[in-house]
């Protein structure tokens, strides 16, 4: 494997490894934008996000919100920028997915926040609803709606929170999730439909 963190992880190349566990494992970035500046990875090979597994993911956030206040209290600083590349465009440089932790001072007049402006007239809607119509088209596959609520309604009952739930993440509207409830038998009592 050429990637250079794989070389570190493996002892190839050398690094000053601050933590290890089974999965995980975080060392000082080599060109840091402060003291301290750390950096938190899972020791299998995945290149971004994307293709890292939810429980590989976790375990190296896991680590960073571990790691982080121990790192900002050691360096003496007032809090600490969690952050993470992903992709050429977002400024990743290595394909191997890591966190970064830049333990910060009040007074460091170090300078990553971004120009930021407000939407224009109507703009945020049209962007919250192109978003949401992606979500639509990325989750609102039945088959998986009816595993999730299988699982969570295994009596054919469901909460009024998880059904809320379940509709905001598949970006179901209440007629729709009505429509799959009643597909499965699954009541949900007249004032728990006013949740949505
Ligand atoms: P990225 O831009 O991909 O999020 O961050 C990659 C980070 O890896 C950079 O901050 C860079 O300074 C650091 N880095 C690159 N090569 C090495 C290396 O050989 N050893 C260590 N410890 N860090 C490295
Ligand atoms: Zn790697």
């Amino acid at each position: 494997m050429s990637c250079i963190f794989c070389k570190i992880i493996n002892g190839g190349i050398p690094s000053h490894k601050i933590y290890e566990d089974e999965d995980t494992i975080a060392f000082l970035d080599a060109y840091p934008a402060g003291a301290g500046h750390t950096l938190i990875l899972p020791k299998a090979h995945y290149a971004d996000v994307m293709n890292t597994p939810d429980a590989i993911f976790n375990k190296t956030m896991s680590t960073a919100k571990k790691l982080a206040p121990v790192i900002t209290k050691a360096m003496d600083a007032d809090g600490f920028n969690l952050f993470l590349n992903n992709g050429r465009a977002a400024g990743q440089v290595v394909d191997h997915v890591h966190l970064h932790i830049l333990p910060r001072n009040t007074q460091d007049n170090l300078k990553i926040g971004l120009p930021q402006k407000p939407y224009g007239q109507g703009e945020a809607e049209k962007i919250k609803q192109s978003i949401i119509n992606c979500l639509r088209e990325n989750h609102l596959d039945r088959e998986k709606i009816k595993e999730q609520i299988k699982q969570n309604a295994p009596q054919g009952k469901i909460s009024c929170a998880k059904a809320f739930e379940l509709a905001q993440l598949y970006g179901i509207s209440h007629a729709r999730m009505g429509e799959s409830l009643n597909q499965l038998k699954i009541k949900i009592v007249k004032c728990q439909l006013g949740c949505f």
